[in-house]
């Protein structure tokens, strides 16, 4: 393979566009919403460096590794704690790094592109931006683009953008320059899905996006709230807030989510995996706990170094708890989402039909039965 245009619907991660020494793959929004390369092909010189950083055309992990610990693990800061999603974590982490003269590269929201990006920082005010999950692909183009190989930085993403990482710091041998950290990631959604459902709230000049509010306590975190000039949005999963049923009901996610993640339960090529420390064990906790993996002395060395955090040793079992130990699977409306999305379908609407498709066979004909009757009866 010459370059990276003859792969489609790659995971997005951006890392072909950093390393081509030519600087001609952009990276762009597809059709179904989701950050692909664009390559232009006349002016490549076949040297081949973004595949090799690649982390979808490569079958294996750029990173064996090991677990070297697992915690329960969360901020002993209140405030820092609450506005995490989880424990807070990462948040301790990056400003520990920053102390010892670090970079730190994680995700905000762009509230006037309303896309979630990679950014990178040494100033402990800005890394609150990154506080808190925004369940988009981000683009890591800007990003990325400022990460100084011959410094130190902390990088965070999923974990398919931290495998492209790991291969091209390894490329440069700039490995002990790193500090990699991703997530347990359920897979990342349509910005097609994003558009549509701010399009629903009907809001205009929105100021300020959340994903994830503690409002109601973590258990119940899965909670959006937008804020605009006029009215303040508040939606539940568990009031069958629409974002949340789209996305964690795998109606629209990116196509390697379903088919070639390789990073589920302890597969990383990161020094320290997150996520929530969901099941049984903490089920009434409801300020929020991180579940943590670390997979190399530095990522073991950092963890336990943590003066801010309560930290507690655990089993691989309740760290894992919950979180999917397979790759998401296409409910029978996937295509008729992504198309209706495509097309700009009102949410709603879409969602109505999606249902429909979703209900098994003999629910689905009793319930167009039901409607053909009342149709008949009515009109
Ligand atoms: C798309 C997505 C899917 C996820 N799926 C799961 C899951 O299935 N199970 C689970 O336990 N946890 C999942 N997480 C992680 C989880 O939401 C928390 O981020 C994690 O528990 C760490 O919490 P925290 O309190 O330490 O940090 P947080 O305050 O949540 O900070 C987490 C870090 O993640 C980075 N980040 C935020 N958004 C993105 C993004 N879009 N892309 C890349 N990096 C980002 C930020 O830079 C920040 O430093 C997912 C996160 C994302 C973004």
């Amino acid at each position: 393979m010459k370059n990276v245009s003859d792969i489609k619907d790659c995971f997005g991660c951006g890392v072909c566009a950093i390393v081509c020494p030519k600087k001609i793959i952009d990276i762009k929004l597809n059709k179904e919403g989701f950050y692909a390369p664009v390559v232009d092909g006349q002016n490549c010189i076949e040297c081949g460096q973004c595949v090799a950083v690649c982390s979808y055309s490569s079958g294996t992990i750029a990173h064996q590794s090991s677990i070297k610990g697992l915690y329960s693990a969360y901020s002993l800061s209140a405030e820092n704690r609450k506005s995490s999603t989880s424990g807070g974590i990462v948040y301790e982490i990056a400003l520990s790094m920053i102390k010892k003269g670090y970079e730190f590269c994680g995700v905000r929201y762009n509230i006037e592109k309303h896309r979630a990006e990679h950014y990178t920082t040494h100033s402990e005010s800005e890394i609150k931006a990154s506080q808190k999950s925004k369940y988009l692909q981000s683009y890591t183009i800007d990003g990325f683009s400022q990460l100084d190989f011959h410094g130190k930085n902390v990088v965070v993403g999923t974990p398919c953008q931290i495998d492209s990482i790991r291969r091209l710091i390894k490329k440069r041998k700039s490995e002990d320059n790193f500090v990699l950290i991703d997530f347990f990631c359920h897979g990342v959604p349509s910005y097609n899905l994003w558009r549509s459902y701010l399009k629903h709230t009907q809001l205009y000049d929105i100021k300020n996006v959340q994903f994830r509010s503690k409002e109601d306590g973590w258990q119940e975190s899965t909670y959006i709230i937008i804020i605009s000039k006029l009215r303040i949005w508040k939606s539940k999963m568990i009031n069958g807030d629409l974002f949340y049923k789209f996305f964690l009901g795998n109606r629209c996610l990116n196509k390697p989510c379903y088919d070639d993640c390789k990073f589920k339960t302890i597969n990383s090529s990161a020094d320290i995996r997150v996520g929530d420390m969901w099941g049984k064990k903490y089920c009434t906790n409801q300020e929020g706990i991180s579940a943590v993996i670390t997979f190399t002395e530095k990522g073991e060395n950092i963890v336990r170094s943590l003066s801010n955090c309560s930290i507690r040793d655990e089993s691989i079992n309740d760290v894992l708890g919950i979180q999917m130990r397979k790759n998401a699977q296409r409910p029978l409306s996937y295509k008729f989402v992504i198309n209706s999305l495509k097309k700009n379908k009102p949410l709603t609407f879409i969602n109505f039909i999606a249902s429909l498709i979703e209900l098994p066979n003999k629910s689905r004909k009793k319930f167009i039965y039901i409607t053909k009757r009342l149709k008949q009866l009515f009109c």
